[in-house]
């Protein structure tokens, strides 16, 4: 924030791209853009002022799917889109960049998921989608293609391919404790696993209004957070469960860490960290959930 007492003629400042607002500090402003002045004071100023933009790019998509006939056509990830989101930024398959005369960048971001291509447009930051403008998914070609914006970017083998690596190990854990305590033989009262996939509308639900959220160390030093909710399926009342490994690697939040650190709490820092959905399923098992809902309780209450 601006000290006036401090400030003086001889001494550097920065504004905020969007309101002007005065900082002395750089260390006050986000950053979506890979080299590039544009800083901001805050979330809501980014928002601000993108959202044309995001106007821009609406608009495009649909005069585009007007033309090719594809107004609409319905992709089916068989994933939700956070997972499709996380799986994305871990490891695109390609990389394009669009830059104006005054260099600035539009990046697309590209995934084969399922079959289908997953769309992202974006600014990005520290090789990594930061700003969205746009996500689209497709089985078109000639819909990809028109993605396939300015010049293509090498995919990088960076710390984000870890990342899919330490997803993949982790869902393969998970999936091995959970047949561990659900037997899943021809007596079994559980929901099938091949059934879970009819259950992928229940993640965002879950996450976004969860009964009770965990979190809870794992042999490798990991954090990962359980999500779980109890919902009326099919007139049977079923738990679902999304684990989600929490990483402090997303750029722009690492930046809005630096600037929350003067007024540092646990809650800022929770907002620090970036959630990878690893695996999620559906249960009919109160043994099942119990077995899962490990660890400090977050939020939520107390159930026995
Ligand atoms: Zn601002």
């Amino acid at each position: 924030m601006t000290n006036i007492e401090q400030n003086n003629f001889k001494s550097p400042f920065y504004t905020c791209f969007s309101c002007r607002s005065i900082h002395t500090n750089l260390q006050d402003l986000l950053f979506v853009e890979e080299n590039s002045a544009k800083g901001f004071c805050k979330e809501e100023c980014i928002e601000d002022f993108y959202r044309p933009l995001l106007k821009h790019y609406e608009k495009l998509e649909e005069t585009l799917r007007i033309n090719f006939h594809l107004e609409d056509e319905t992709v089916l990830l068989g994933i939700s889109e956070e997972e499709a989101m996380a799986r994305l930024i871990a490891a695109p398959d390609e990389i394009w960049r669009l830059t104006n005369d005054l260099s600035e960048e539009i990046y697309s971001y590209i995934k084969v998921i399922n079959r289908a291509f997953y769309i992202v447009l974006c600014t990005s930051y520290k090789n990594e989608p930061s700003y969205i403008f746009l996500t689209t998914k497709t089985n078109e070609q000639k819909m990809l293609d028109a993605f396939r914006i300015g010049e293509k970017v090498s995919v990088e083998v960076s710390v984000s391919r870890d990342l899919e690596e330490v997803i993949e190990r982790k869902k393969s854990e998970i999936l091995a404790r959970l047949l561990e305590v659900s037997v899943f033989d021809e007596f079994s009262e559980d929901i099938p696993m091949d059934q879970y996939i009819l259950y992928h509308d229940l993640v965002g639900p879950t996450m976004e209004d969860a009964d009770e959220i965990y979190e809870y160390k794992d042999k490798h030093g990991d954090l990962l957070v359980t999500y779980t909710k109890s919902f009326k399926r099919n007139e049977e009342a079923i738990f679902y469960l999304v684990i989600c490994l929490k990483d402090d690697s997303l750029s722009l939040k690492n930046l809005s860490n630096e600037i929350d650190s003067m007024t540092s709490d646990d809650e800022q820092l929770q907002n620090s960290m970036t959630i990878f959905p690893i695996f999620s399923f559906p249960t009919r098992l109160g043994s099942v959930y119990k077995e899962f809902k490990q660890g400090k309780l977050l939020s939520g209450h107390l159930s026995n």
